[in-house]
């Protein structure tokens, strides 16, 4: 009796030319995700099958399957031989301590002598007799167990769907990346790009000696997070403390900020065309802070030419946010308190709604080129 665990995808974006791509890379991310574990995985009815696997690394399977962007949900089930005094008695296992149940029955092998009214009835039976005070309810069952006999001669049973985290295969988007601060919105936004079948990889710009090193680990960690979902995380460590410096010795101190956003614009669309990603991604949330305005967002935006901008956070609230970083893990290490290089020479008052021009005018007092420049010089790559 062998334990093997059923995968579903979503079927709506199957649909299209793109169906083997998908597939494909669905596959390949499953795979990566188990990786170091024993198994086969095979495509039954629309359903991926994970079988050959030793028992104690059932759990482990299911905490990964349930990471991998484009499978809906999961089951573990026992893998029969489809003989009825076989599912009778092991189908006991699975019926609620009280309360109501029905079997679901769904027989793809056409020649198997009983059809599946007479399969649910035969197990109802073996059941009412083994726990008389349990009822049958086919409408609205405290547990449903499903019976699924196949052509080859076997049988699966199983009750419980696990939700997965849907979403589109990883890299079936193509890559994009992100501007990763130690916050908690940014690994939130890394998180829905990718949940969109983006590969993301991060850029992360830090101030050192201004920020300590244990801010940039808490980065690190960070991606370590987000990379549990998408295989691996490339995140680029890029030094700051140049351009913040001459920004802070050159520009209105109110500017500050958005001359900054400007500058980490150029140089994530720098790195984004090096890498090859077609998009990039900030945590931004309007309204949030002063450099979340829509003034600010026109600014800032307008460094960017020829990449797409994606914002995905731009319409939720922070306990939103919050939930969500909650939910993927990355909230802890976000509240963490170190801080970022953005507090570094903060002004007390930054503008809220700048005026490009003005701005764009107060950005000439520094050769920001140059600066970019020697910025990207210097990128630090590390691999997670
Ligand atoms: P977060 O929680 O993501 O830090 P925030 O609310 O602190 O966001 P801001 O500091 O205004 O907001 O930053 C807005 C966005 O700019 C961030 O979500 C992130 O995408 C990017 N960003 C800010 N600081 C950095 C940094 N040091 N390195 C890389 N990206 C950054
Ligand atoms: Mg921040």
């Amino acid at each position: 009796m062998e334990k093997v665990i059923l995968l579903r995808f979503g079927e709506i974006y199957l649909k299209g030319k793109n169906r083997f791509s998908f597939e494909k890379q669905l596959l390949d991310n499953i795979k990566y995700a188990l990786r170091g574990i024993k198994f086969s995985l095979n495509r039954m009815h629309g359903r991926y099958l994970i079988e050959n696997l030793a028992d104690e690394d059932v759990v482990e399977v299911e905490t990964r399957v349930r990471r991998v962007f484009g499978l809906i949900s999961y089951s573990v089930a026992l893998k029969l031989p489809t003989d009825i005094e076989v599912l009778k008695k092991e189908c006991l296992a699975y019926l609620p301590e009280n309360g109501t149940f029905r079997f679901t029955v769904n027989r793809a092998d056409k020649k198997f002598p009983l059809n599946s009214q007479q399969i649910a009835m035969a197990l109802g039976g073996a059941a009412l007799t083994y726990a008389p005070k349990l009822k049958v309810d086919l409408f609205d069952p405290d547990k449903e167990i499903f019976v699924d006999v196949r052509e080859e001669g076997y049988t699966f049973l199983f009750a419980d769907k696990v939700s997965c985290v849907g979403g589109m295969p990883v890299g079936s988007s193509g890559k994009g990346i992100v501007l990763l601060s130690g916050g908690i919105d940014s690994p939130v936004a890394a998180y829905r790009m990718a949940k969109r079948g983006l590969k993301m990889c991060g850029v992360h710009f830090h101030s050192f000696p201004y920020t300590s090193p244990m801010a940039k680990q808490k980065v690190v960690d960070l991606a370590k997070i987000l990379s549990t979902y998408q295989g691996s995380f490339d995140l680029y460590v890029v030094s700051f403390t140049e351009i913040q410096r001459a920004i802070h010795e050159n520009c209105p101190e109110e500017y500050m900020i958005t001359i900054m956003r400007r500058i980490m614009m150029r140089i994530a669309e720098r790195l984004a065309k090096e890498k090859g990603c077609g998009s990039i991604t900030t945590g931004e949330s309007l309204a949030q802070v002063a450099s979340q305005t829509q003034e600010s967002i026109l600014v800032t935006n307008e460094t960017v030419e020829t990449l797409p901008v994606f914002r995905p956070l731009i319409g939720m609230d922070k306990e939103e946010i919050i939930a969500t970083a909650r939910e993927i893990g990355t909230f802890d290490k976000s509240i963490e308190p170190y801080e970022d290089c953005c507090t570094v020479f903060l002004p007390k008052y930054p503008v809220i709604k700048p005026k490009p021009e003005l701005i764009r005018a107060a950005e000439t007092k520094i050769d920001y080129e140059k600066l970019i420049e020697e910025a990207m010089k210097d990128v630090e790559v590390i691999r997670l």
